[in-house]
């Protein structure tokens, strides 16, 4: 049910159904005032998991903080119910104002989502929102979030955790980081075996790319000795992972760069069919709804990241973006 890997930090793995993520590394912080990392997808069985395991571990909910470090549905899900319980729910204001703009279908963050997979030009692939990942197991309900900024800090037991902004696989990612230690608790940030998805959130948060590669070399100017990641294995070798991470994008962008050439100006979507996913479908018409919307918004971001380079350009007709190269 959880495993203790150091003095008073717990794990419990919270399974993640029929999500290549496959499961969230949840992550308790034991002591007078306890600390909650992340929390599962809003499921009765994500919910029971977590409970029993609080339960076990004889965490009192009216002692305890939640941090949540980014807005995604597998890490927020299950926060509305902890406040109930009397646990204080703690969370970056950028993503935390996602999650507020994104309770119902008609909220601006969604609205947003559906205007822009015109501009991709996805429209005959006829995209439902009700099928969106993010929409179907998006929090329904939201606690009172108490904003955190950078450098606040949670104390539990000798454990002093700062808040770290590390922005790009979401606009408001944040970490937490134990300085004396090394220990870093990275969100979605750093993963083995995936690459944490980066998707293109809008003209006003820029290059989220060139963002999250710029906080990737944040991390190899630290003092690392342990990063505690939400997904997968944790990582041993934080370096070479950020080297393989870089090389994935550098090689998608070239992929891109080729298309560009190959095709002339494009859609996101005309770029998004030629590239290569890592899927089991026969072609575009065989991806499901939902990795569309990933692979679309992953297309963007790289495409987006080229304009900032410098060697795209894009242009707006019939509200419908296309790109191509300087
Ligand atoms: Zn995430």
């Amino acid at each position: 049910m959880y495993k203790e890997l150091y003095p008073g930090i717990f794990h419990i793995e919270i399974p993640l159904r029929n999500n290549p993520l496959k499961a969230l590394n949840c992550y308790v912080l034991k002591g007078e005032e306890s600390l909650i990392i992340d929390t599962g997808f809003d499921t009765e069985e994500n919910r029971t998991i977590l409970f029993e395991a609080l339960k076990l571990l004889e965490i009192d909910p009216r002692k305890t903080r939640l941090f949540l470090t980014h807005l995604h549905s597998d890490h927020t899900g299950l926060a509305a119910y902890l406040a109930r319980e009397g646990v204080k729910v703690y969370m970056g204001e950028v993503d935390g104002d996602f999650l507020k703009n994104s309770l119902h279908e008609d909220s601006p963050h969604w609205v947003h989502i559906k205007e822009m997979s015109l501009a991709q030009g996805m429209e005959e692939d006829k995209l439902e929102i009700s099928l969106h990942p993010g929409f179907r197991f998006r929090p329904k309900e939201l606690p009172p979030l108490i904003n955190t900024a950078a450098g606040d800090t949670f104390s539990v037991g000798d454990y002093n955790l700062e808040v770290l902004d590390l922005p790009g696989h979401t606009p408001g990612l944040q970490a937490l980081y134990e300085k004396k230690r090394g220990f870093l608790f990275s969100g979605d940030h750093l993963l083995m075996s995936i690459t944490p998805n980066i998707t293109f959130w809008g003209e006003e948060y820029g290059d989220s790319l060139g963002i999250y590669l710029e906080n990737l070399d944040k991390l190899t100017k630290m003092n690392i000795t342990q990063i505690f990641s939400s997904h997968r294995e944790l990582p041993q070798d934080h370096l070479s992972r950020i080297k393989e991470l870089k090389d994935n994008h550098q090689e998608r962008l070239d992929e891109i760069r080729k298309f560009l050439k190959e095709l002339g100006p494009s859609t996101v979507r005309d770029i998004t069919k030629k590239m290569t996913w890592d899927i089991r479908a026969k072609g575009w018409e065989d991806f499901p709804s939902a990795q569309k919307w990933f692979a679309a918004g992953e297309a963007h971001a790289h495409l987006r990241h080229l304009k900032e380079l410098g060697e795209v350009k894009e242009e707006k007709r019939d509200g419908i973006i296309y790109f191509s190269l300087r």
